[in-house]
């Protein structure tokens, strides 16, 4: 995967795509914000969501270890597995010991992130997957855009296009007369669907929140497919996050109330199933649980980063976020993307690494305008702003040793240069004026408001210009504009 800048540019040039976004996410936003303002003490009720998360995670262990003898007790088997490679084989010996060549999946971030599917596939077991949106990404060979609709990328018309080409293939296929109608679509997903939940003996699943008291997961939905996942198989294996879990019923409360109202606009979750290992002759029979590290602890352990496990994946940071609305999730490079994307991937895999990969995770704290829109509606108040400039700094001492010059870190020493000497920073400041005179003159941009703007320039500064428009400075600094219109007062500057 390129690094951001790279995939936004290509993005950017993608106007449906753009038009796609900006329509879900305006859509979603005012749901959101139509919901919140419901409730009164929304901001006490955030406030009681962060103080739970934040406590759950500085206990951690002690609530993972109650959580696993819980598990334990109720029949399940849990498993520990530090990357997603460990995380993989597990899934994969469960569905090798029962023989099976598919598997049913309830949509879940944390095996997308671990890459179940491709690693399913490899040993010959097909993953299909339930949720509608999910179901629209893995026909159209795609990869999901949104926490929440990973198909938000698509429209209609391309959904009906992707289900008449593909479902035949994958089973049941669409019907002759499928139109772009959602509920004829959606018709045609759950006959696709239904086909499989009836066939499949093992469901795969994540969970929401594990609550540790009484060893149970959570999946929290709107389809009922996750439900189905959960109780149809005979064997049902959950890869968990190590941050889901919280100590007691009571403190899931607010969480549960916070999360449909960001996430969805609903007041609450349509299907809230949870279960502890296993009922003799009812659901699942055989049940594992695989508690995933894969950079979590190394998250926990960076003071400012942590807060970004409190993360209930509600996605409201993406639907407010000016940098997502324009270029959408696949130019993260990663099943999370968005804000809380920016800020997840350096903190699990570290900054600072070597070859292309560490340059797309590098790339990722600089991918927002820090303009603190996803601070506002973060239901668990993440403060994503803070730990964005927390990574760039990482990011910046991180590279400190490398070879070769960087143009910023050129502009930047300039700036330095400049802004400590007064006469230096007069003469930049007439210079900037001289600047501004020409551009206004010769700029090829007419910004909103009637201000001229420079077109790619060339050399280094085509770097900066190319996504970019450089409005034309001032004609007139703060400093000359105080002489010309005070000369008395010259002396007092
Ligand atoms: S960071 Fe906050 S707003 Fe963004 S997905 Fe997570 S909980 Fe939701």
């Amino acid at each position: 995967m390129p690094a951001f800048p790279a995939a936004a540019r290509v993005a950017l040039a993608d106007t449906q795509l753009r038009h796609n976004l900006a329509h879900a996410t305006r859509t979603i936003r005012d749901k959101r914000a139509a919901v919140v303002g419901e409730v009164a003490q929304w901001e006490a009720l955030r406030l009681a969501g962060a103080a739970v998360k934040e406590s759950a995670l500085l206990d951690l262990d002690r609530h993972l270890e109650q959580l696993e003898e819980r598990l334990t007790a109720a029949g399940a088997t849990v498993h520990w597995a530090r990357d997603a490679e460990e995380a993989c084989a597990v899934v994969a010996a469960v569905a090798r010991a029962h023989g099976v060549d598919e598997v049913v999946k309830v949509k879940s971030m944390a095996t997308a992130e671990i890459g179940l599917n491709e690693a399913l596939a490899a040993e010959g077991i097909a993953a299909w997957e339930t949720d509608l949106a999910e179901l629209i990404v893995q026909l159209g060979g795609d990869l999901p855009s949104h926490i929440l609709v990973p198909a938000i990328h698509r429209n209609r018309a391309e959904i009906r296009e992707i289900f008449r080409r593909e479902m035949a293939a994958a089973g049941r296929p669409a019907p002759d007369d499928l139109t772009d109608e959602p509920a004829v679509l959606a018709a045609a997903a759950r006959a696709h669907l239904r086909e499989k939940f009836l066939r499949a003996k093992v469901g795969v699943s994540g969970a929401n929140f594990a609550v540790a008291e009484s060893g149970t997961l959570v999946v929290v939905e709107s389809e009922g497919n996750g439900r189905m996942c959960l109780t149809l198989p005979e064997v049902l294996v959950s890869v968990v996050g190590i941050e889901k879990v919280v100590p007691t019923w009571e403190a899931l409360d607010p969480l549960l109330r916070l999360l449909p109202r960001s996430s969805t606009g609903e007041r609450m979750n349509p299907y809230t199933s949870t279960w502890s290992g296993v009922t003799p002759g009812d659901g699942p029979q055989e049940v594992h649980v695989v508690l995933l590290d894969a950079g979590r602890t190394r998250a926990l352990a960076d003071e400012v980063g942590r807060q970004a496990l409190r993360c209930i994946r509600c996605s409201a940071c993406l639907n407010v976020c000016p940098v997502y609305e324009r270029t959408g999730g696949h130019a993260y490079g990663s099943v999370y993307p968005g804000p809380i994307g920016a800020i997840l991937n350096p903190l699990m895999k570290g900054v600072g690494q070597a070859g292309p990969e560490g340059a797309q995770t590098d790339s990722l704290p600089y991918a927002s305008s820090l303009c603190g829109a996803c601070f506002e509606v973060c239901p668990v108040r993440i403060d994503i702003p803070s730990v964005l400039v927390d990574l760039r700094a990482q990011v910046v001492d991180a590279h400190r040793g490398d070879r070769g010059v960087k143009g910023e870190a050129v502009a930047m020493r300039a700036a330095a240069w400049s802004f400590s000497d007064a006469r230096r920073l007069a003469w930049a400041e007439r210079a900037s004026g001289v600047a501004g005179r020409v551009l206004t003159r010769l700029g090829r941009t007419t910004l909103p408001g009637g201000r001229r703007a420079a077109g790619r320039l060339p050399g280094p500064g085509a770097a900066w210009t190319g996504a970019r428009d450089l409005p034309a400075p001032p004609r007139e600094s703060f400093r000359a504009w105080w002489a010309r219109t005070r000369p008395t007062q010259e002396d007092d500057r």
